[in-house]
């Protein structure tokens, strides 16, 4: 087929292009402003789920010293009574019992405040990593503020549809025919010839081959002899 170079580059587009939305690539393209929003907002989300998931750590240690803080309280009020009991308790066997009762009341107060300055010491780190999870959600959500901002001010994406009208009005009709008819036989058409093998079916080409289409006019567009598609050589 006969073609100008200017021509065949564009015929080239049209043809990568239709191949891409024939591939499913004609989905609305993202610009880079929706991209990097929808990176942030995923970010910002995960942050939220950590801080709220520290938050809950912190209230659940919280939880738990007030617990032992209550234990403490009443083991103290026993141990108070077991003595003032005893001040006048004068039956051998009674005195021995509140004595024990007395002694074990202390020792667990002993193990509960080992406990308690664990918990403050955890309770302390936990309010710590809290803190730092809120900063970084706060850092997060002025970035997505400020992409999203970026987003609404960037240009709608190109609608591929639209490229392909315009590269098919800039074409003669008779050109249009020969692609489409051979597009429709083999799913390409038209593909780019990279000097060793088709871009169509990526076969790389016998040398005689390679030199006969080398060789070709400038403005012929040689078939792929796999393939069957028309080579577009030089660069876009
Ligand atoms: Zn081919």
């Amino acid at each position: 087929m006969k073609l100008d170079p200017a021509a065949q580059q564009r015929l080239l587009q049209l043809a990568d292009l239709e191949r891409r939305i024939a591939a499913g690539g004609d989905a609305p393209q993202q610009t880079e402003e929706d991209k990097e929003l929808a990176k942030l907002t995923e970010r910002r989300n995960r942050a939220q789920r950590s801080a709220a998931s520290a938050k809950l750590a912190v209230t659940d240690m919280e939880a738990e010293i007030l617990r032992i803080q209550e234990d403490e309280r009443r083991l103290r009020a026993r141990e108070r009574d077991d003595k003032r009991q005893l001040t006048a308790e004068t039956d051998k066997e009674k005195r021995r019992d509140l004595e024990h009762d007395r002694y074990a009341a202390k020792s667990r107060i002993a193990d509960l405040m080992g406990e308690l300055m664990e918990c403050h010491n955890e309770v302390h780190a936990l309010r710590g990593n809290y803190d730092r999870q809120v900063q970084d959600l706060q850092e997060l959500e002025k970035k997505v503020a400020e992409a999203e901002a970026a987003a609404g001010a960037a240009p709608a994406p190109e609608d591929p549809s639209a490229r392909v009208d315009e590269l098919r009005e800039g074409l003669d009709a008779e050109v249009l025919a020969a692609y489409d008819s051979r597009r429709a036989e083999n799913n390409v058409g038209v593909a780019r010839f990279n000097g060793r093998s088709c871009s169509g079916c990526y076969m790389v080409l016998p040398a005689a081959d390679r030199s006969r289409i080398a060789a070709a006019p400038a403005d012929e567009l040689p078939e792929c002899p796999n393939c069957g598609t028309y080579l577009v050589r030089g660069v876009a």
